[in-house]
């Protein structure tokens, strides 16, 4: 990845972004009283002029927050105080750019100390996340083990007009989230699998495969299911591990096939364990709570080299969740289809989706 600083051609949209967020932080309430209905709907709007003598970047901006308070809860829920999350994202104003990890043409960028992602999102992924907010947060609070990915704010940044500063077409505005990062800032995964329970396009190529590198977290080349299957990987966290873990998944999955979501992926990352690790040094994470997500895989990557442990970290969670099937994808499904097995292709109606998601993860998980 790239580091977004000064001179960088996203600097400015980046720094505005934080300045927004900073702002939000800093007039939030400290109220603490229960959530009503109303505070899933309501949003708190920022100006922001620019000023002449300023040495700053110039700007003038508009900046919403989405359900403040929502938010604010969550992230105490998740035990995250507003003082920590503010110093990871603007402490520096500096973020690292992850190189286009996807095809959606979203932007993603860690906070500087790796613990957060910011990812700018399409309008109608936004509106998902606010139409379901009041389930995700009920889900949330009553599963304190979830898989599914842990959401901090939800934002938009809006530019005049004219504003001809940055490069964005007719569309003056930008949706973004801010989200936990799965993996533990301190800790480079080896290999790193993107799995949707489908196979049609779902493979990465092996040979642009690198080398495990103990540079910056964010390098390493992604896998998918065909990857997966391919070299016969399996889980095992130990046999009561992988029950809660399977009836984890199957209430996850469950949520989102009823907020009528899709094209959501289990991100698998595994780390070997060398001899100077143990695995109680990399349970003091920021995933610590996480404890499903620690555990010894088995099989180890056949076919490829093999490291010198059996020993690995695996850190699992549910991305990418916030694709409502009836905004974007039927035109898709009913394309693909002329073309392709129906089983086969990810775009798919949410209920079908989640339960070959599930299948799928679930003959991963193996007991040896
Ligand atoms: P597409 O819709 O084409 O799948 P996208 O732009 O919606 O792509 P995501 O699927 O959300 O992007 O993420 C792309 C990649 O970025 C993932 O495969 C993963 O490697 C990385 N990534 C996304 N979210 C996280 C996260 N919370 N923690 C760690 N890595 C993440
Ligand atoms: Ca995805
Ligand atoms: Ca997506």
């Amino acid at each position: 990845g790239r580091t977004i600083s000064r001179g960088h051609e996203n600097f400015q949209i980046v720094y505005n972004m934080l300045t927004g967020i900073q702002s939000a932080i800093l007039h939030s309430e400290n109220d603490l009283s229960d959530l009503t209905p109303q505070d899933f709907k309501t949003n708190k709007k920022f100006v922001f002029q620019s000023s002449e003598s300023d040495t700053t970047p110039k700007y003038s901006f508009k900046f919403k927050d989405y359900s403040p308070k929502v938010f604010k809860k969550l992230r105490s829920s998740f035990k995250l105080n507003d003082k920590d999350y503010l110093q990871s994202l603007t402490s520096k104003y500096v973020l690292n750019e992850i190189n286009s990890p996807g095809k959606s043409g979203s932007f993603f960028y860690y906070s500087r100390d790796y613990k957060y992602i910011i990812k700018t999102i399409h309008h109608s992924e936004h509106l998902h996340l606010r139409k379901t907010l009041r389930e995700y947060f009920q889900h949330i609070v009553s599963n304190p083990n979830t898989l599914i990915c842990q959401f901090y704010g939800l934002y938009r940044i809006k530019f005049h007009k004219d504003d001809q500063t940055f490069n964005l077409g007719n569309n003056k505005q930008i949706y973004f989230l801010v989200m936990n990062n799965l993996f533990p800032p301190n800790l480079q995964m080896n290999i790193t699998f993107d799995l949707k329970g489908s196979t049609w396009g779902r493979l990465t190529s092996q040979s642009m495969s690198p080398k495990p590198t103990n540079s910056t977290p964010t390098t390493s080349l992604v896998m998918k299911d065909l990857n997966w299957l391919n070299e016969n990987e399996k889980i095992n966290f130990g046999s009561r591990e992988n029950e809660v873990f399977l009836k984890q998944l199957k209430k996850d999955v469950d949520l989102l096939k009823r907020l009528n979501t899709m094209d959501y992926s289990l991100l698998v990352g595994i780390h070997y364990l060398d001899d100077s690790e143990s695995i109680q040094d990399n349970n003091t994470t920021n995933n610590a709570d996480e404890r499903l997500t620690l555990g010894l895989s088995t099989s180890l990557i056949s076919g490829r080299e093999k490291p010198k442990k059996r020993f690995v970290i695996c850190y699992v969670g549910i991305i990418d969740c916030l694709t409502d099937y009836s905004m974007v994808k039927k035109l898709e499904t009913i394309w693909r289809c002329m073309n392709h097995d129906f089983h086969s292709i990810s775009a798919v109606p949410p209920k079908y989706y989640g339960k070959r998601f599930y299948k799928f993860i679930e003959k991963s998980i193996v007991e040896n």
